[in-house]
């Protein structure tokens, strides 16, 4: 029976706004499977580094859930520079946590290191979800952009051996970890992540356009997310540019929306962005929104016709998730999880790469035709319906469970 388990969470905390900054698709996993954890009677303590001046030791995000703020280094860290401060987050980690837990789990490679060390330091089971994989990322870098470290690609080397557990949240990055990582068959366990079903509903089209300001008749392809060169948003534009050449009337109504804030190595993006709808000539068409959660992002992906998912490489992508569970059917080029996100053809489009063309023609094909988008929001909403944090959270018990039973982690550091 598990009924305590030590989450860690180094780069990015459950409190922060996703959307900008380090905060995406982790956060809201870690945000949603502590708050279900702790719905199913297990204490839930979440170690995360103190990035702000100021922050409480602990804060308690729900009750069950407490977020402990281990200090290393100065709060504002780039996070190139994280790498250098895992030892000594990993020891306020070991320090902070009081009494025995049931598992670790780790997210992303930075607390996985952290995680290691817990492992060995309170004899627990260490899960480990990467969120994303170094070797795959660099496979598929946008143009410009630059490749993760060698430490991180080793870090998630030592992590695929030490691990007890490898969640993971698809068939296709299972086979990553096996091939790219030699993580051997007994330590994967493939758990889908989920969407909040509460929140994400379809609803009141032409309410949620009243509340952004936008015309019941105007056609809205939009971006969602953290604006970074692996995200893709400036597909989204030139496919938007490329309608306006093909049908000039459309330009009267159309408003193409980019919903999100800078992050990582974009952090001139947005500015990028700007430029490139002026360059386009598409400036006027163009609406940047800053970024928001939960009902209010709901009232975006319901005022959209269709959400462009363009990312270079993408775990899974819960932005696609979200937004079909609201009835908004997606393009999304059909990189890591995304082909398990989205149904081809049933409840939105997958694009093999980044062809103004194909988009404009993906986006013309869902907006542009009302017949076909109506079937496809209604598939989507049945798609999005198979996915809930209830199952994730059940996957993960089961997940805790297994590796409390058989520790198979060959942690280098445990003799
Ligand atoms: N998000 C948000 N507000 C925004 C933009 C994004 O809360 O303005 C959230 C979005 O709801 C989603 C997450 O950020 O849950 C992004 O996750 P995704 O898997 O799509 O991408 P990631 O950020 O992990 O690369």
């Amino acid at each position: 029976m598990i009924k305590r388990i030590a989450v860690l969470a180094m780069h990015t905390s459950p409190l922060e706004q996703p959307g900008t900054g380090d905060a995406g698709g982790m956060n809201v996993y870690v945000a949603q499977t502590s708050r279900h954890l702790a719905a199913n009677g297990v204490e839930v303590e979440v170690f995360t580094r103190a990035n702000a001046p100021d922050l409480p030791p602990a804060v308690e995000m729900v009750p069950g859930v407490t977020v402990r703020h281990v200090p290393a280094g100065p709060p504002e860290l780039d996070k190139n520079d994280l790498p250098t401060r895992i030892a000594e987050f990993a020891s306020g980690v070991v320090a902070a946590g009081q009494g025995s837990f049931d598992a670790v789990h780790s997210h992303y490679w930075l607390a996985g290191q952290a995680g290691v060390r817990a492992k060995r330091a309170w004899r627990t089971p260490l899960v480990h979800t990467a969120h994303t994989l170094a070797k795959v990322k660099n496979a598929a870098l946008a143009e410009g952009e630059r490749p993760e470290p060698k430490a991180r690609v080793v870090g998630e080397e030592e992590l695929a051996a030490a691990a007890d557990r490898l969640v993971v949240n698809t068939e296709i990055e299972a086979a990553q970890v096996r091939g790219l990582y030699r993580a051997r068959p007994e330590q994967v366990l493939t758990i889908p992540p989920g969407v909040d079903l509460d929140c994400f509903t379809p609803g009141d089209r032409a309410a949620a356009r009243a509340e952004l300001g936008l015309p019941l008749d105007a056609v809205v392809p939009a971006f969602v997310g953290r604006i970074q060169p692996l995200k893709a948003p400036d597909v989204l534009l030139r496919a938007t540019a490329e309608l306006l050449a093909r049908t000039p009337s459309l330009r009267e109504r159309m408003v193409t929306l980019v919903v999100g804030g800078p992050s990582g190595t974009g952090l001139d993006q947005p500015e990028l962005l700007q430029r490139l709808a002026v360059e386009l000539g598409i400036a006027d068409v163009v609406r940047f929104l800053a970024p928001r959660s939960g009902a209010a992002l709901a009232q975006v992906y319901r005022a959209a016709d269709v959400i462009a998912v363009p990312s270079h490489s993408e775990s899974f992508g819960l932005v696609a998730l979200e937004a079909q569970a609201c009835g908004t059917p997606v393009a999304a080029t059909a990189v890591g999880g995304l082909p398990v996100a989205v149904a081809d053809g049933v409840s939105g489009l997958l694009l093999p790469d980044h062809r103004t063309e194909r988009w404009a023609d993906a986006l013309a094909g869902i907006a542009l035709d009302p017949a076909r988008r109506a079937a496809m929001s209604a598939a989507a909403v049945r798609h999005a319906a198979r996915f809930s944090w209830e199952r994730t959270t059940e996957g993960l018990l089961a997940a805790y469970a297994d590796a409390a039973r058989t520790e198979v982690g060959a942690c280098p550091c445990s003799s």
